[in-house]
This record gives structure tokens, C-alpha cells and sequence, in this order.
């Protein structure tokens, strides 16, 4: 299994790099006070995608709505996100990319670790 630095490496080079608040190279240029759904609830969001294996995205969604947006200061009683509906969250806008990513490094990881098997 890789590491989650791994995980979150492959993140700021895949994810953070198409950013709209990157550099374009994989830096956040978010204020030190900004909030980044994806950077705060990372450990989470690892959890969620390694717990679900399916070809679709929708099983994924679902998992993450009940283990990061329920707990989620930007989401109301009735699990309306002001943040999601205006695609201001980099956790929902980029999730498809975060899955593949994380998903990939996963497999990376495993091959590697059964070839010294
Ligand atoms: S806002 Fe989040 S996803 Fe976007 S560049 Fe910063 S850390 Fe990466
Ligand atoms: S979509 Fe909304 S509730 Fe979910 S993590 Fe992003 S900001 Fe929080």
C-alpha cells in the first residue's frame, strides 16, 4: 500500500497542477487562511476511495458525502452545499482525477510490492 505522502505527492502533481488555485506546477497558491477541502480531509479521502472498488464514480460520490461532506462545516442540515453548487470545492471539482490517482498509485504500490514477494 503506498503511503499516504505517496498518495498526496501524486495528488500536487496530478490534481494540484490542473488546479484553478495551483501554479500550474502542482504549488497551491491559496492564502494561508484559505480552505482546501481536498488538503484538510486527505486522510478521509483516502479512506473513502481505498474502501470502494467500482467502475463507476457513483459509489465513490456516495461514500464521500457520508464520510467528508456530512462532517463538512460548508454543508447544511439538508446536505446542500453552497460550495459544490458554485464548483468552488477542489475536493468535488477534481474527485473522478483524485480517484483515478489515488487508485493508480494503489496498484503501482501493489504490483511493486508483489514483485518482492
Ligand atoms: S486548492 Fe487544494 S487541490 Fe487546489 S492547488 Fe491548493 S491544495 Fe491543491
Ligand atoms: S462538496 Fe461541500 S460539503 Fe463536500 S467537502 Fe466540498 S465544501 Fe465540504
Amino acid at each position: 500500500m503506498a503511503t499516504e505522502d505517496e498518495y498526496w505527492q501524486a495528488i500536487q502533481e496530478r490534481v494540484c497542477a490542473k488546479c484553478l488555485e495551483g501554479d500550474g506546477k502542482g504549488n497551491c497558491r491559496l492564502a494561508p487562511d484559505g480552505y482546501c477541502a481536498l488538503k484538510t480531509n486527505f486522510h478521509k479521502v483516502v479512506e473513502v476511495v481505498n474502501s470502494v472498488y467500482s467502475h463507476s464514480i457513483v459509489p465513490y460520490e456516495e461514500a464521500l458525502r457520508k464520510h467528508v461532506c456530512d462532517n463538512c462545516r460548508f454543508q447544511s442540515l439538508s446536505g446542500a452545499c453552497a460550495m459544490r453548487t458554485e464548483v468552488e470545492c477542489a475536493l468535488d471539482r477534481y474527485f473522478p482525477l483524485i480517484v483515478e490517482v489515488i487508485e493508480e498509485n494503489q496498484r503501482r504500490a501493489h504490483m511493486a510490492g508483489s514483485l518482492w514477494e
